[in-house]
């Protein structure tokens, strides 16, 4: 039977959802993880609770038009999907990129779902956005982009209803300016985003929280095998807010991060990322917004290497390491690039970006027995801390750094021992992609069990 209700469910997207192969993708996984859960409990089948999950409840999209600083018009097209509210508001971040469509926010959305469920607090999961693209773009045209997006999307969210954050080519400066108009727009100081600055509102850690909890996830990971991440070199991806953080705590926990790299190239610094590396990196990132190849001009011990599609293969994943961390985007690791993974030595795969992995590079990972954390859970660190920072504003208090920082820890421990039961009660002992997936699962599906047909 397990098998009869992938392909009903699989049939039912392809058929509804063409050109959605993200969104195919990401369902897919959930659905063949969570069959044997399916055939346990009956009764979930014939509520159709996973015909009912990977249907949105609402998706918005809506026209962006804003004035560039020549006085020309732009259009962009923006986004907002609310996949599931049966354990909490609709929560998840918002992405820039031209990239973005519906098809890429729907698989985040329902992503979403599953790893807020798993940080044990009570968040629903949503996503949104827009094809706007911020590279090249003035600090002025970036707020006027942000200020048109949040005119439209400030009457379909809400502290309680709705609570969006950052994703790609959105942090603290779009946060900014769309919170700003968010207020003008309701007359009301509310929380409805997180990743807001630590003067009005924010949370200390949240700009840390999905990198650290990347790593913290892979010392759980490690710790099964008594090890810890001391010494081991680390192959990282990106260049961007989770690759950043990832680093950082990387170099705290004695670990050499090694590859940096951005959508132009990548370099390879074979003395390692140091503190100093590191501080460079985030000005040329995040102040001067300028190219990862300057790291290369700058330190005589890094190579640069362009990116060359022609390949088939991204080189950054073909180096002699132990543990790598996938921090830009999906499905940058193809089967090439996992075998090439495998090959070099590399043990500890713990995924900062949201679902970076092919099926079929999942598919070596797992038939590898390495330890291969699925973003929906090793990234779910960064959620969580927004769900922290809710709290703090529904309570009208802020907590200490020292005292987020342990509630992370504690969560992304907690999710690690959720992933290694659930896949143990299943009969697969170590596969965190069945363990993620099934105990984020269960909880949503018992709440709507108990909602009824809604
Ligand atoms: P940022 O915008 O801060 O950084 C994105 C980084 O990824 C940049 O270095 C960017 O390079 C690179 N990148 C983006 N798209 C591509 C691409 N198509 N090919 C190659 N490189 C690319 O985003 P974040 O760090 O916030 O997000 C990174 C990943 O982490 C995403 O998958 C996101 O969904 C996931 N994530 C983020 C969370 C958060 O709290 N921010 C939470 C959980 C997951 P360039 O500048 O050249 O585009």
């Amino acid at each position: 039977m397990s098998h009869s209700i992938v392909n009903e469910i699989k049939s039912i997207i392809e058929a509804r959802d063409p050109g959605q192969p993200e969104f195919h993708q990401a369902a897919m996984e959930v659905v063949e993880a969570i069959a044997p859960v399916i055939e346990k409990n009956p009764e979930m089948r014939k509520a159709r609770i996973l015909e009912r999950m990977v249907e949105p409840e609402r998706v918005i999209t809506f026209r962006v038009p804003w004035v560039d600083d020549r006085g020309n018009v732009q259009v962009n097209r923006g986004f907002r999907i609310e996949m599931n509210s049966a354990i909490g508001p609709y929560k998840g971040g918002l992405r820039f990129h031209p990239s973005v469509n519906l098809g890429v926010l729907k698989f985040l959305a329902f992503e979403q779902v599953f790893k807020n469920s798993l940080t044990t607090l009570p968040m629903g999961g949503g996503k949104g956005g827009s094809d706007f693209d911020p590279k090249g773009k003035t600090d002025n045209e970036v707020m006027k982009f942000c200020q048109a997006f949040m005119s439209e999307l400030f009457r379909h969210i809400g502290a309680d209803t709705d609570v969006p954050a950052g994703d790609i080519g959105v942090g603290g400066r779009e946060i900014g300016y769309m919170f700003g108009m968010y207020k003008k727009l309701k007359n009301e100081f509310t929380g409805v985003l997180t990743g807001k600055g630590i003067d009005w509102g924010g949370s200390l850690i949240r700009p840390e929280a999905t990198g650290y909890g990347a790593v913290y996830f892979a010392q759980e990971m490690l710790a099964t095998r008594g090890q810890s991440l001391s010494g081991k070199r680390c192959l990282v991806s990106a260049s961007g807010n989770v690759a950043q953080y990832t680093i950082e705590k990387l170099l705290q926990l004695g670990a050499i991060p090694l590859t940096a790299s951005d959508s132009d190239g990548y370099i390879y610094d074979e003395q390692g990322i140091d503190r100093d590396k590191l501080a460079f990196i985030m000005d040329l990132k995040n102040v001067r917004r300028g190219r990862m190849k300057e790291y290369a001009d700058k330190y005589r011990s890094a190579t640069y290497i362009a990116i060359d599609s022609s390949k088939g293969f991204n080189p950054l994943w073909n180096h002699k390491a132990d543990c790598a961390f996938p921090s830009a985007t999906q499905n940058e690791i193809n089967e090439k690039d996992a075998q090439n993974l495998v090959k070099n030595g590399v043990f500890v795969i713990s995924e900062g970006a949201n679902m970076p992995s092919t099926p079929e590079a999942v598919r070596i990972f797992t038939d590898s027995k390495l330890l291969y954390g699925p973003g929906k859970a090793a990234n779910a660190g960064g959620v969580a801390t927004s769900g922290l920072e809710m709290s703090q504003n529904s309570l009208r208090m802020s907590w200490s750094r020292e005292e987020v920082d342990n509630k992370l820890k504690w969560i992304m421990k907690s999710i690690h021992q959720s992933c290694v039961d659930a896949s143990k009660e299943y009969g697969q002992p170590g596969n965190y992609v069945i363990g993620a997936n099934i105990a984020g699962f269960m909880k949503v599906a018992r709440a709507m069990m108990s909602h009824g047909v809604v």
